[in-house]
């Protein structure tokens, strides 16, 4: 039609708790209210893999290649209050943690999971953390 002032500051609505449930998986993670959710639960959390204790790399540190710097999503631990998650039903997850929640028996889960994650956990010992 031409003519549509696009107004980036005007937050996108959010849509009914009845649709957001009624729509599958895949079309409620692209949402306007999972990418708000999913928005407040990363900045109530450090990006730290809940997992194996990966740290995002701040995007102010130009010393790392972008495709190096690890990648994080917002797991949903249980599908129960989709729509309307408290912070317990979500957990933020490197994509190599995520890849293997989901997807265990993939070559990546297994290689990550039984020689990379030993390793992580090797250092993390070692730098006294749990
Ligand atoms: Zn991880
Ligand atoms: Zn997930």
């Amino acid at each position: 039609m031409g003519g549509t002032v696009k107004d980036a500051e005007q937050p996108a609505p959010l849509e009914p708790i009845w649709y957001l449930r009624s729509i599958p998986y895949s079309e409620y993670r692209q949402s306007n209210w999972w990418r708000q959710r999913r928005a407040r639960y990363r900045s109530g959390h450090d990006s730290v893999c809940q997992r194996c204790g990966i740290a995002s790399v701040s995007s102010r540190d130009k010393t790392v290649s972008l495709d190096k710097r690890p990648r994080f999503n917002v797991h949903h631990v249980s599908y129960e209050n989709l729509g309307d998650e408290p912070d317990c039903d979500l957990e933020l997850l490197c994509s190599a943690c995520h890849n293997a929640e989901h997807y265990p028996e993939s070559a990546a889960a297994i290689w990550w999971t039984t020689v990379c994650l030993p390793k992580v956990e090797k250092v993390r010992a070692a730098m006294g953390r749990q």
